[in-house]
């Protein structure tokens, strides 16, 4: 197929019907596959030939909306998953079992850590966690022997901070571990790991990819690029599996073979894929993804800058705008634009927070972010409000903090909302 440009590949990669055929790429709602020979169907669980056979491991529809993912990252393979979460915890434990140990970004979003900290070590694997911004010399003095992979947010969700992917992949393949990133917020539109070093790539395809809030899912993408062989840190995928007749995925799959064991591995026992159907929509979101992302950077950029100069706000995080600490490494890893989240701290404490969100006519208040229309949320009473006082000031979440997830309406119509709504806030 002919290599076109990113914009392109979100209309059509991944689906190119025939003479006759479907232009839409079709819902094949079916959970099964029909052969004329069981002998055929004994070759495809062999892994010996290539086909359908039941939708946990592979469906049409599900495929040809990976693949399109998998062209947008510019990686050799992609795997769609039920949730963001199934996509986290498959990236680290397709590489990662009991005993081992990973590093891990401490800005990441709170789901990732709750999965890390308490779920993953309750199966045996260890995790340290360093500060976004920590020097390469803190990172290289995290890893041991036992240490699998590293693992960060581009923009991590919700502090904004943006990921200096070329030390983190340096530092990473100095000890022989990928880099595996989560690249949720900027997209591959703004932004593609794989081109600065990272190996694996996951996606709440939740959030911008779907942009319409209608299907939870995830992504799972496999750059090729890392040599698994190089080291005896990975036996699952340079040893037989025994659990799929003797097969090693680095000899059979080559460069495809991370990817390809979790698909056969742990899809085949874990099972969280999307129904065809949400693939389906979320396919209709890639469509436009471009279009979205250009819209919700520039709106956001302009209410940042109308935030940052109204009188009623103490402090605006958004890595777009100069000043911020992250301006450089934004225009480097993420020149076209970052997201459209936007954070900031409002005079007048909480009490104004509140007054803020709920004048808001336009914006939603809606446990949700990346969405194409506006909303927001206050962390310190809906996400993060089992933290006291003491421990919201630690993590960043202070009582006065508003996100605020930029849409794509008519940019005017967003600031005089909040216009309106901050002139409330401090009645
Ligand atoms: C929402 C989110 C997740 C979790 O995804 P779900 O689809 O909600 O399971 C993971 N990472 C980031 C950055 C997110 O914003």
């Amino acid at each position: 197929m002919k290599k076109y440009k990113i914009n392109t590949n979100c209309l059509h990669a991944g689906y190119s019907p025939k003479n006759g055929e479907p232009r839409v790429l079709p819902i094949y709602q079916s959970t099964t596959y029909k052969y004329d020979s069981s002998v055929e169907m004994g070759q495809l669980f062999d892994l010996e030939k290539s086909g359908y056979f039941y939708t946990r491991l592979s469906n049409p529809t599900n495929d040809a909306v990976a693949a399109k993912i998998a062209a947008l990252e510019g990686g050799v393979g992609a795997m769609l998953t039920s949730s963001g979460q199934a996509a986290s915890f498959y990236s680290v434990f397709n590489i990662a079992s009991a005993g081992d140990h990973v590093i891990s970004s401490s800005a990441i979003y709170g789901g990732t850590f709750n999965l890390f900290n308490v779920t993953m070590r309750k199966l045996g694997i260890d995790f340290t966690f360093l500060r976004p911004d920590a020097t390469e010399e803190e990172l290289n003095a995290a890893f041991r022997e036992n240490t699998k992979a590293v693992f960060a947010e581009t923009l991590s969700n919700p502090s904004l901070h943006v990921l200096d992917i070329e030390m983190y992949a340096r530092c990473a393949h100095a000890h022989g571990v990928p880099l595996i990133v989560d690249n949720t917020f900027p997209t591959p539109i703004n932004c593609r790991p794989f081109e600065f070093g990272a190996d694996i790539v996951i996606h709440s395809t939740t959030k911008y990819m779907d942009g319409h809030a209608t299907s939870v899912g995830g992504v799972l993408v496999d750059s090729g690029n890392f040599d698994w062989t190089q080291n005896d840190k990975f036996p699952g995928l340079t040893t037989p599996d025994e659990s799929y007749h003797g097969i090693t995925y680095t000899e059979q799959f080559g460069n495809a073979a991370y990817i390809t064991k979790s698909l056969s591995q742990l899809m085949r026992d874990l099972g969280s894929i999307p129904s065809p159907h949400n693939a389906f929509l979320l396919n209709l979101g890639l469509e436009t993804l471009f279009l979205r992302m250009e819209r919700h950077c520039s709106n956001a950029l302009k209410v940042a800058q109308f935030l940052e100069n109204s009188g009623y706000v103490n402090e605006v995080t958004y890595p777009g705008l100069e000043g911020n600490k992250d301006y450089e490494l934004a225009k480097k890893y993420m020149p076209n634009g970052t997201s459209g989240v936007i954070s900031f701290r409002i005079k007048g404490g909480r009490e104004a927070a509140t007054k803020f969100m709920d004048s808001l006519e336009l914006a939603s208040i809606v446990t949700h972010v990346a969405d194409c229309r506006t909303c927001c949320l206050h962390p310190a009473s809906t996400t993060h409000r089992q933290l006291s006082a003491q421990e919201l000031e630690d993590c960043g979440v202070y009582e006065d903090l508003i996100r605020f997830s930029v849409g794509i309406e008519d940019v005017d119509d967003i600031i005089d909302d909040v216009k309106q709504a901050l002139e409330k806030s401090a009645q």
